[in-house]
């Protein structure tokens, strides 16, 4: 018997990517397995059940009953994960730090689980990493917000009624979102910068045309991330930031540390310091924000400066995001099966280290 492949219809709220699209399915099945979706699982993502030549539908409670490989998005709600039956195998973005209990629930289950954002940021990695795929989607949709909610254009224009300054725009935080969001500010024209603690972050800011604001504080962690600063660095770089922040019309704020807080990085008085009109998007508002007035998910005025915690961008552009977060998670479920089983092979550090539970037994401490 082949192996069933399955994806759901996401249910969290404001959610419209899908796990597996047309393209993926058809891969799936050349590969010789069996897919099978839930009714309308890629329609708000702009793939009706039409679309997917390659695809069988059914509803919740028989896909949750036949499935062997579930893919998701986001994890599946408790009701979902105890229909699946024993040793399945679930993959996808299971958000396990802290999770206590949806780790139990998947270890009571006796599940195989394999949540893709622990997989090691290593070079073989990167066709399955589903943290950058969605970063850069949610990099870029920042932008757009900044530029569609300032008060002015982002470019340079010249009129017939006068010339307008292109707009002064910073990015904090030059990773994987922070560089799509520089690379959109500059297609839109604004006059870009760019700033990391990590100091490869230069090249990798000025090769997209920004310049890089350079603050004296350099914090390179391991496995290429930042670390944590010390409260000294962290008040040389506040000070040194908020005569710059002065400047600039809009800021978008990236900046995260692995399995922590989003660092603090703009205190109230420098927003105060800000141009009047001036608007901060902070992507980091999810896991608390880079700014101390964001609020997640609303928008906050304070004096004459708008900071926005948007939530979840990725899902607002869920056509490009599916299609490569399904390419990410095609990638991965080829280390998971051979000769048509599913048998994943735990010497393989991509495999191993993004083990959540295995048939139960808890891989990972949340
Ligand atoms: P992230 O989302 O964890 O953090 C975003 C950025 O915030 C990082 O660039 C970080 O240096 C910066 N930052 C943290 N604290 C800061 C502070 N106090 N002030 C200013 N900036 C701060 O990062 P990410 O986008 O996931 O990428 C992190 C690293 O992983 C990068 O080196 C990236 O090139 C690398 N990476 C590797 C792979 C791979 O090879 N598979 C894939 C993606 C990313």
């Amino acid at each position: 018997m082949s192996i069933t492949v399955s994806a759901l219809r996401e249910t969290a709220a404001g959610e419209r990517r899908v796990a597996i699209t047309p393209e993926v399915a058809k891969k799936l099945r050349g590969k010789g397995l069996r897919v099978l979706l839930e009714r309308d699982a890629g329609k708000a993502a702009g793939f009706p059940d039409a679309s997917y030549a390659d695809a069988e539908f059914a509803d919740l409670a028989q896909v949750l009953a036949q499935a062997d490989l579930l893919a998701c998005v986001l994890p599946p709600d408790d009701a979902a994960l105890a229909d699946l039956r024993e040793n399945t195998v679930v993959l996808g973005q299971l958000r396990p730090h802290g999770a206590v209990a949806r780790v139990a629930a998947l270890s009571q289950k006796k599940l195989t689980a394999f949540a893709l954002e622990l997989l090691p940021r290593t070079t073989r990695a990167q066709a399955m990493d589903v943290l950058s795929s969605q970063a850069a989607v949610a990099g870029y949709r920042a932008m757009l917000i900044a530029a569609e909610s300032a008060p002015k254009f982002f470019p340079m224009l010249t009129t017939a009624a006068g010339t307008i300054r292109p707009s002064r725009v910073l990015v904090i935080g030059a990773g994987v979102a922070g560089l799509q969001a520089i690379a959109t500010a500059r297609r839109l024209g604004a006059q870009i910068e760019g700033y990391d603690v990590r100091p490869e972050t230069r090249e990798q800011v000025e090769s997209l045309g920004a310049k890089f604001l350079e603050l004296g504080v350099s914090a390179a962690g391991s496995g290429g991330y930042a670390r944590e600063l010390t409260a000294e660095e962290r008040a040389a770089q506040q000070q040194a930031l908020a005569e710059h922040l002065k400047a600039f019309d809009a800021v978008v704020t990236t900046a995260a540390v692995p399995g922590r807080a989003a660092p603090k990085i703009l205190t109230t008085a420098m927003v105060e310091g800000m141009k009047p009109g001036a608007l901060i998007v902070d992507l980091a508002a999810e896991s608390g924000g880079n700014c101390e007035l964001t609020h997640p998910g609303e928008r906050v005025e304070h004096g004459d400066v708008t900071i926005l915690g948007p939530l979840n961008l990725a899902a607002g552009a869920p056509l490009h995001a599916s299609e490569m977060y399904a390419r990410n998670i095609y990638n991965f479920a080829e280390l998971l099966i051979r000769d048509g089983a599913l048998q994943p092979d735990f010497n393989d550090e991509l495999v191993a280290k993004s083990c959540v539970t295995r048939q139960g037994e808890i891989l990972f401490s949340a």
